[in-house]
């Protein structure tokens, strides 16, 4: 079994509206943007909402769950040093389907990613940052 790593990342760039996304992993927490008039989580972060275009959007703290709806695996070292293979993935959070995290699956073996498969979120401290991944959910 390989037990796929993250791979070295290029940093966000980080303003006001995404700040907390990328630094509540600190304390666990997935934070999504969150409109309070119609309840609509909106991602990536930006201080309005698409759908009542109320600007009463703040982070709120979700599940931290999600399901892969699309993933590839990279098997190709593209810079020295990156580790491969590594899954590269697209995970739509529990609470709203079209809330997709652009991420890396990891601590399973690549073979084992699959469309729809259940997964929960981690952080990774890069820097100041705290990036979210996502790994397979194990049974209890
Ligand atoms: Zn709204």
């Amino acid at each position: 079994m390989t037990d796929v790593r993250p791979p070295p990342r290029a940093l966000p760039v980080v303003d006001k509206d995404s700040r907390t996304f990328w630094t509540s992993g600190r304390d666990g927490i997935l934070a999504i943007h969150r409109c309070k008039q119609c309840a609509y989580y909106v991602h990536p972060p930006v201080p309005f909402c698409p759908r009542c275009e109320s600007r009463e959007v703040a982070p709120e703290a979700v599940s931290g769950r999600g399901t892969v709806v699309t993933f590839t695996v990279n098997h190709k070292q593209w810079v020295p040093g990156l580790p491969v293979p590594y899954v590269l993935a697209l995970v739509a959070i529990a609470e709203q389907d079209d809330v997709r995290l652009v991420t890396n699956i990891t601590d399973c073996d690549p073979g084992e990613v699959g469309f729809g498969m259940a997964v929960e979120v981690w952080f990774e401290p890069v820097e100041e940052l705290w990036v979210p991944l996502f790994r397979p959910v194990r049974g209890s």
